[in-house]
């Protein structure tokens, strides 16, 4: 492993440093061979479905479920799914994002779910038999997320859901989706529901090419039965309620490619020689390496204090999960975009890792609430305190 002198910071126990020392041994042997190559950037649905079975078996899914359903804490313990991505990221884009997915499709279920609905999904997603998705951004309900239009209504006590979901993650593999609609076309009220993939009505109607490839969907739903996920009319409480849960981690993932990054960066700049030394040796290169550890060692400092603050304070996150995720994102780009500059041409060839990571980390500045949209909260909710 890299530097794991922030692991000796107050914010961990000791299972944490277990953890994060057992991952990383594991992520290097099982990993690379996996992720590494164009072709499973390819077949990206293969590659997904095969990361979600290896991590399940090997045991890191249970981090995404509560330990009465086959997880490891009896909440969702922060900490640790920020360490996991973190150490993911630094190995493979794909394997933190089959990671990540499985705890923000199924997060709702963990924390707002019957016993019923837990004791159907919540073990399945620990051992990576069932893959999870979370829809709730439509085309014209991105960032303002109340303007969606599909609906989630009680018809003579079935919820039934009808609308069209875009930018879902798994969209298309997933054996369930967790889904959020209004509870009839006028309200102002919102539902969440779990919908299996083979209910009757649920289609994938396009598959969305990003730059780093991912599998995503636009998908849809017609008279389509679901399970009511919590009290009725609460589901834009749950779905802010998970992503106030899963945000730091998105931080956690920017940190890991923002550490591989600087660690591929140094080695590059140690070994390079030119002018009689080393690109190392260059005062100007010095200066880019120094901005780079301070990025991520501050990144590092707001991830893990929004993590220590949700599992040991509990409550709502809001303003620490906001920070987290915009000084994180941000500053991974702009550290990643460094390395590229040091390896020179090297740093804009396919196969190079900065060059992936470069095409990486564009996306978690924009999804699960843009960086512009995190600056909105992080405002409000400083004014509040001085009211
Ligand atoms: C790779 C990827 C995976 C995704 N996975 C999922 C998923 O699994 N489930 C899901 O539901 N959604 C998912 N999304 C959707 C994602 O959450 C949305 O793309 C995001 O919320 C932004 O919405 P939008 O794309 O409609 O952009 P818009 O809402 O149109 O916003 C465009 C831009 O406007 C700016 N902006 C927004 N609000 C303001 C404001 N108030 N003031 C100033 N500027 C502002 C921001 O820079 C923003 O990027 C995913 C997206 C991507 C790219």
């Amino acid at each position: 492993m890299a530097d794991v002198s922030y692991l000796d910071w107050p914010f961990f126990e000791d299972h944490h440093r277990s953890l994060a020392a057992d991952l990383d041994a594991w992520a290097k042997d099982h990993i690379p061979p996996i992720t590494d190559t164009e072709e499973a950037h390819a077949n990206v649905d293969a590659t997904c479905q095969k990361l979600v079975r290896v991590l399940g078996e090997a045991g890191w899914l249970k981090y995404s479920v509560p330990a009465a359903y086959g997880g490891v804490h009896e909440d969702l313990d922060v900490r640790s799914l920020c360490l996991i991505r973190e150490i993911l990221a630094r190995y493979s884009g794909l394997a933190d994002f089959a990671f990540a997915m499985q705890g923000l499709g199924s997060g709702a279920i963990s924390t707002y779910g019957s016993d019923a609905l837990k004791e159907k999904y919540l073990p399945s997603v620990a051992n990576g038999e069932k893959i999870a998705a979370f829809a709730l951004s439509e085309t014209d309900a991105g960032s303002d997320v109340a303007a969606m239009q599909t609906i989630i209504e009680n018809q003579s006590g079935q919820y039934i859901a009808n609308g069209e979901k875009t930018w879902i993650s798994n969209g298309g593999i997933a054996d369930f989706y967790t889904v959020f609609g209004r509870s009839s076309s006028n309200a102002t009220k919102f539902n969440a529901a779990v919908i299996d993939a083979d209910t009757p009505g649920f289609s994938v109607d396009q598959r969305i090419d990003v730059m780093a490839p991912h599998p995503l969907a636009t998908i849809s739903f017609n008279n389509s039965s679901g399970q009511l996920l919590g009290e009725e009319g609460a589901g834009m409480r749950i779905a802010l309620g998970t992503l106030d849960i899963f945000r730091t981690t998105v931080g956690a993932a920017a940190l890991g490619f923002a550490r591989r990054a600087l660690d591929d960066a140094t080695a590059r700049a140690q070994s390079r020689e030119m002018f009689g030394a080393t690109l190392a040796d260059q005062p100007i290169a010095q200066e880019k390496l120094a901005e780079m550890a301070l990025d991520v060692d501050a990144s590092a400092l707001l991830i893990y204090r929004s993590a220590w603050t949700k599992d040991v304070k509990k409550g709502r996150v809001t303003r620490e999960a906001a920070m987290a995720k915009l000084f994180a994102t941000d500053q991974a780009q702009l550290v990643i975009d460094k390395a590229v500059q040091m390896f020179g041409g090297l740093g804009v060839t396919k196969g190079v890792k900065v060059e992936e990571l470069y095409r990486e980390i564009r996306a978690l500045r924009i999804y699960e609430g843009a960086s512009d949209v995190q600056k909105i909260v992080i405002a409000r909710e400083h004014l509040k305190k001085k009211d």
